[in-house]
């Protein structure tokens, strides 16, 4: 870390909790899994757009705290399951998890991650008997080998279960070459700010590397969910990666998180003007979190902060749009169904 980025780093960690809960709301989608699901419903239904739910669940530094992020994650399976709202396999929510969320003893601390193979065992376990997907979201470089083994595994065992690669990181190249036809994986640049030694540092690389590296996962039959607000690079994803392969929507998504103002994109991916060959719109989910825990809620997003100076100006310049009534919630998403040619909202 330079003088600059221990700084912010410094001063993110004394914001007080209130104000850090008022920079996530945007973002957040409530308090409750009930919260969870109403959003999920609400952008299926006014927009439709499907979802990945999230449980805010970090820094756990409690063993019960731990079991209860595990119980609540098999609420969560069981509540999509039940929700007449989500008919079809395809409109159903999918769950995105952090290991470090059912783990008092999480890897970036030193631990040993005691506790968190087996609570993901077991919501996959209840995911599979109920027809629900999950992806194992990607934590810091201390996390990758121990995600990449339970995610391959699970899926060599027959659970649908995917994860994601941060395309910052050197290892990936190598990391990519493990993944077999079929798998799910979410395509980003990665959050977490890593040692120069082993990852890139700057965001252009990054995105660059993001293309080739899903063609190539593309290429070994992968199913490929490109995560990213970056307007150019999803336009790019679009035009140099699927097309010029003839990839249907069946093999690939773009992936955004709940709350990013991102209408005008929708509607442009919606009505087919951003893949220019077949005019097809390309499947879009949002990454919907919610809470049920404050403390836990707030340590994600300190810690999203802190990893990431530019993002306090993102979230302060998203809070005061919705705070005028720019972009109010699930509002800018109906707003984008409504200018979508041929993809009337359900
Ligand atoms: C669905 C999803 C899942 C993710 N899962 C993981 C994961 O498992 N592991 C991981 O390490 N990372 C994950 N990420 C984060 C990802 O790695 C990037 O850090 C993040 O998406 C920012 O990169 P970007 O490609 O959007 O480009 P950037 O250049 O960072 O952003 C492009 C533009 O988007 C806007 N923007 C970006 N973020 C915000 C924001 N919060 N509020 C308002 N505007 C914003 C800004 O205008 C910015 O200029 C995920 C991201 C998404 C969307």
């Amino acid at each position: 870390m330079n003088a600059a980025t221990n700084l912010h780093a410094r001063f993110v960690d004394t914001l007080p909790s209130f104000l850090i809960r008022l920079f996530a709301r945007p973002y957040v989608a409530g308090e409750g899994l009930d919260a969870g699901l109403d959003v999920a419903r609400r952008l299926l239904s006014g927009a439709g757009i499907v979802t990945t739910l999230d449980l805010l669940a970090e820094e756990v530094r409690d063993p019960a705290r731990a079991q209860e992020n595990a119980a609540t994650y098999l609420a969560m399976v069981r509540g999509v399951a039940a929700d007449a709202a989500f008919r079809s396999a395809r409109d159903r929510p999918t769950l995105s998890l952090k290991p470090s969320s059912f783990t008092a003893a999480p890897l970036d601390r030193g631990g040993d991650g005691a506790g968190s193979r087996e609570a993901i065992e077991a919501i996959a376990a209840e995911a599979r008997r109920l027809g629900v997907g999950l992806t194992i979201d990607m934590e810091d470089h201390t996390w990758t080998d121990w995600t990449l083994d339970v995610a391959l595994d699970l899926h060599r065992r027959g659970f649908d279960v995917g994860t994601v690669l941060q395309t910052r990181l050197h290892r990936t190249a190598e990391d990519l070459k493990r993944i077999p036809s079929g798998m799910r994986v979410r395509m980003v640049i990665g959050i977490y700010l890593e040692p120069p030694a082993i990852a890139l540092t700057e965001k252009p690389a990054m995105k660059e590397r993001l293309l080739d590296q899903s063609a190539q996962l593309l290429e070994r039959g992968a199913y490929v969910e490109v995560a990213s607000h970056d307007e150019a690079l999803i336009r790019r994803f679009l035009r140099e990666v699927v097309v010029p392969r003839g990839i249907g929507g069946e093999r690939y998504e773009v992936q955004m998180l709940y709350g990013v103002p991102r209408a005008a994109l929708l509607a442009a991916l919606a009505n087919g003007s951003v893949t220019t060959r077949d005019k097809v719109p390309p499947p879009v989910r949002l990454y919907v979190p919610f809470a049920t825990a404050w403390d836990q809620a707030t340590a994600y997003c300190r810690r999203r902060l802190r990893n990431n100076p530019a993002m306090a100006t993102y979230v302060a310049l998203n809070l005061l749009q919705m705070l005028r009534g720019k972009t109010p919630g699930i509002a800018q998403y109906q707003a984008a169904a409504r200018h979508m040619a041929g993809a009337a909202p359900r």
